[in-house]
């Protein structure tokens, strides 16, 4: 016999679908949201639906955003000649965060993963190397994690644009290898983005 009424048990099953969210969280997420007020769990609803139908990625960067182009892309004040490569849309917010990168990203969508086959056309990746053939681009920043693939990647990319005259650089060492670029905390970050080394 079923526990939960049905509906319960869908908004459970639907609830341990996201990450770091297993059945038991996912079940404790269900029962208080049954304690709160129905004005609450729609607010709730509401939140996310309007969420998910404004955010779009930048047509140039890749990041999350309301506008096309995002705002940092088109920030007068932000250096132009700079460009910080990252896997996802999170790593963005992980730098901006710091408050010590005043280039601009360009975000990947993943890495490259040959045994899940993810190549490079299944990233951003030509778009990357279009801008970096811009006159007004003359430092690449490679800031993707230290994990296999992220070093993969990075090689990758420095060899697609190693005849062009950008400059290519990588984050200093300091981040933990296999460690998240989100879960890094803001000083090591911007440390590393900070004493990157030439490719
Ligand atoms: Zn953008």
């Amino acid at each position: 016999m079923a526990v939960f009424p049905p509906t319960l048990d869908r908004l459970v099953q639907i609830l341990s679908r996201l990450p770091g969210i297993g059945r038991k969280s996912a079940t404790r997420i269900a029962l208080k949201l049954m304690s709160s007020s129905k004005a609450d769990c729609a607010e709730l609803a509401r939140a996310i639906v309007e969420a998910r139908e404004k955010t779009l990625k930048c047509s140039q960067c890749g990041a999350l955003t309301e506008v096309d182009p995002c705002r940092i892309c088109t920030d007068p004040r932000r250096d132009r000649s700079v460009v910080c490569v990252v896997e996802r849309p999170s790593d963005v917010i992980a730098f901006e965060r710091t408050s010590r990168f005043r280039g601009r990203y360009h975000v990947l969508g993943g890495l490259l993963s040959p045994l899940d086959g993810i190549g490079p056309e299944d990233l951003r990746i030509t778009s990357l190397a279009k801008r970096a053939c811009t006159p007004e681009v003359q430092e690449i920043i490679l800031a993707l994690n230290p994990t296999a693939e992220g070093e993969a990647t990075s090689l990758y990319i420095a060899k697609l644009l190693s005849d062009s005259s950008v400059r290519v650089s990588k984050l200093a060492s300091g981040i933990p290898v296999g460690g998240d670029l989100d879960l890094a905390d803001d000083l090591t970050l911007g440390t590393a983005l900070e004493e990157r080394r030439e490719l």
